[in-house]
């Protein structure tokens, strides 16, 4: 029996036709595996299945997916996350308990000569009587728009710029902002992707180490098939340990019209 694997042409061109006809004639396919995306079993003799290949500077890690979850497809990943991914795949890293909401180390703002880092917290929000799963975003210093030497926050104006909206009620659900997506890969958030050129996608944060998010923003996420990103500037929101906290620091944000958001999908979907 034909196994259900799907290969896309990147994954292809990066593991050349030879392997990918063999895993196709299911020489290497896994029969049952972890879905890297929502990591409940998978079976490619029962369903279909995607390959996900990360790939880093030196190595590159093949990997498997509920179709359903994400598409085939090839994940750049730096050569410490693929280590990561390794372990992660091979089950030697124990899995630690994810708290709801987590700040997250990021990586720096790339167009930002002052080097503010992003920092990310994920959480559940309550819109319209569907738990959603939200990435909050803040700052840890003013955001100078690219070229300016000026010491003005331009983070809202610039997001504003690129798609996002105003929030002016945290019980409304955000627009959608095209062409930006949320990476979730092996079960964590890799990267928000924004549009690049030439119909790529870069990555707007990504993250040093993936972060780790609880197993209910994970359903909740791939339920919606997509995220909620809200943003705000630095000193806004600040660290909240618990999620009812995290809404009313959202809320208090959005009544000073200092909250913008929108909806995106899961990269890929
Ligand atoms: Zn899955």
């Amino acid at each position: 029996m034909p196994r259900m694997l799907d290969v896309s042409d990147d994954v292809r061109a990066e593991i050349g036709d030879e392997e990918a006809d063999r895993l196709l004639a299911g020489g290497d396919a896994p029969g049952s595996y972890d879905c890297t995306s929502c990591r409940t079993p998978g079976d490619s003799d029962q369903e279909r299945t995607s390959t996900v290949l990360f790939v880093g500077e030196e190595t590159a890690v093949l990997a498997f997916a509920h179709a359903t979850c994400i598409p085939s497809q090839v994940v750049p990943v730096s050569e410490e996350q693929l280590q990561g991914a390794v372990r992660s795949i091979t089950g030697e890293d124990a899995a630690a308990p994810a708290p709801g909401a987590q700040p997250a180390p990021a990586a720096p703002v790339p167009t930002t000569p002052r080097q503010a880092t992003l920092g990310i917290t994920c959480g559940l929000v309550l819109i319209e009587g569907d738990l959603r799963p939200a990435l909050v975003v803040e700052p840890d210093g003013p955001i100078a728009r690219p070229g300016s030497a000026g010491t003005d926050d331009d983070f809202l104006p610039l997001l504003l710029e690129q798609g996002f909206h105003p929030v002016a009620d945290m019980n409304q659900l955000p627009g959608p902002n095209p062409g930006w997506s949320a990476l979730l890969a092996m079960g964590k958030l890799h990267a928000v992707l924004q549009p690049g050129s030439g119909g790529n996608q870069a990555a707007w944060w990504q993250a040093h180490q993936p972060l780790a998010v609880s197993d209910g923003w994970r359903a909740a996420a791939n339920k919606a098939q997509s995220v909620l990103m809200y943003a705000a500037p630095a000193g806004s929101i600040g660290h909240q340990p618990r999620e009812d906290l995290l809404r009313q620091a959202l809320e208090n944000a959005a009544a000073k019209g200092a909250l913008v958001a929108a909806e995106m999908p899961l990269a890929g979907t």
